[in-house]
């Protein structure tokens, strides 16, 4: 049993940016819970050619220190540049080593936990109890969950062939691609930088398909600006509108008055999180089904080296984008029969929507939360109930001034929570006000 003030569950990009902002606090000791601390989803799969996409300016691991990140690249690559795309690998590195540079400057303040934290409970005098799968017990004045998003989405038109092995639920489980045949076709549910991720990583396996990724709408992320920089002085973004309509209407024309509409997009991104907190729940559904896809596209953009590729195996058709749904899926003796715009056959699917809710992740830290009241789902069923602070809400919606939340977990209260900038400001604001009382700086 050991005691501390601060716990932080999960130590992917958002614990470790947490643990980064609590250690330049007076902060007494902070205990770091993850098996694997240092990488999570993003930076810890990632083979080389799966890029970033933000540029190097923009993930630096501190708020208020912009280049650190840069700063670092260049330790290893002297001609970085703030507008490159690094390797997510690179930034899995990056995170791991700035945790050890932490941990060995902390003096002794920060201890890394390798193991799940599968419990936590009210204690009986403050703060919580935090139990490991080990049998570990940690008492924190404070716990942050920085778990992440839940398991990959389990998507019920595949149910007939979930158990198949030509069928990959999860793109990102260890070795999931390895098992497909070089010479099929293989369907990606999907048009996202996940899809895209998941075709390289095929191409790079030699399946030359084709490759045939599907989704609604058929649209691709948009590329980042070649080069020059994006932002754009003066600019003012436009005040979010109860009507989708009229926002709409507004971006365009602003963006039609400035060179680049991608900084109109990026100028735009605290503000979608004020109008989407705003929204009713009818409003929010509205939002989801008419306007969010074409936020996504144009906010989170591929690196041009990455559309470059794109575009090379779409003109030489082992890559191709099709919109429609999957209507049902079946196992046939030698492949996957799927109704798509008619019936075809694929040597495997590969579901690339991305994770599931939070709620539904089956983790038994969440479950037992849920369980006990002590957390309820967000808005739309998304992350968790919380409060703009990031405090956990409970089931009777009362905020707990123990149970904390950065990045995913604020999904559906906050519609932009999962990139770097976001978490790294979170981060900041939230280890300010468990150390020292600090306002909320938004
Ligand atoms: C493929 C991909 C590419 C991305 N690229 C970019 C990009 O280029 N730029 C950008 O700004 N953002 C990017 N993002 C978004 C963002 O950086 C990620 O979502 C980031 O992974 C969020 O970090 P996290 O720590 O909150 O979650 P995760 O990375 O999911 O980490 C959560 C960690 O918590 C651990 N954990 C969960 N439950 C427990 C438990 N009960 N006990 C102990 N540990 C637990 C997990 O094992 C994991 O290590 C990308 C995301 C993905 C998925």
């Amino acid at each position: 049993m050991r005691t501390v003030q601060v716990a932080v569950i999960g130590g992917g990009a958002g614990g470790v940016l947490t643990v980064a902002a609590l250690l330049g606090t007076p902060v007494h000791e902070v205990v770091l819970i993850d098996p694997e601390p240092g990488r999570g989803l993003a930076y810890g799969p990632a083979e080389p050619y799966h890029l970033l996409n933000s540029p190097a300016r923009s993930m630096s691991a501190y708020e208020g220190e912009p280049t650190h990140f840069l700063e670092w690249c260049r330790g290893i690559e002297a001609s970085a540049g703030p507008g490159d795309f690094m390797s997510r690998a690179r930034y899995g590195d990056y995170l791991s080593e700035t945790l050890g540079v932490e941990e060995a400057a902390s003096l002794g303040r920060l201890t890394l936990l390798r193991d799940r934290a599968v419990s936590a409970v009210p204690h009986a005098e403050a703060g919580m109890v935090v139990t490991t799968a080990a049998g570990e017990r940690v008492i924190a004045s404070h716990v942050v969950l920085a778990v992440g998003q839940g398991r990959a989405r389990r998507l019920a038109v595949m149910e007939p062939v979930r158990h198949d092995p030509r069928y990959v639920e999860d793109p990102w489980a260890p070795g999931a691609l390895d098992g497909i045949g070089a010479g099929e076709p293989v369907l990606l549910i999907g048009t996202g930088l996940t899809a895209i991720d998941v075709a390289f990583g095929l191409a790079e396996r030699g399946v030359a398909g084709p490759i045939v990724a599907v989704s609604r709408h058929g649209l691709l992320p948009r590329e980042h600006t070649r080069g020059a920089a994006e932002a754009v002085g003066g600019l003012v973004a436009p005040e979010p509108t109860p009507s989708l309509a009229e926002l709409t209407r507004r971006v365009r024309a602003l963006a039609d008055s400035v060179p680049d509409w991608r900084a109109v997009v990026d100028l735009m991104r605290p503000s979608v999180d004020r109008y989407w907190r705003g929204l009713s729940p009818d409003g929010r559904e509205r939002f989801v089904r008419h306007l969010a896809r074409y936020w996504e596209i144009h906010r989170h953009r591929m690196a041009p080296a990455v559309a470059d590729r794109v575009e090379r195996m779409r003109a030489a058709g082992s890559l191709r984008i099709e919109s429609g749904a999957v209507e049902s899926a079946e196992v046939a003796p030698d492949a996957l029969s799927v109704r798509l715009n008619g019936t075809r056959r694929f040597g495997a699917v590969v579901n690339c929507t991305g994770r599931d809710r939070l709620t539904a992740s089956g983790d038994p830290l969440i479950t037992r939360l849920l369980a006990d009241g002590l957390a309820a789902p967000g808005p739309a069923g998304q992350g968790l109930d919380v409060a703009p602070d990031g405090a956990v809400l409970d089931a009777a919606g009362r905020p707990n001034s123990a149970l904390w939340t950065v990045g995913p977990p604020r999904y559906g209260h906050l519609w932009e929570t999962t990139a770097v900038p976001e978490i790294r400001l979170q981060a900041r604001q939230l280890a300010d006000r468990l150390v020292t009382g600090a306002p909320l700086g938004v």
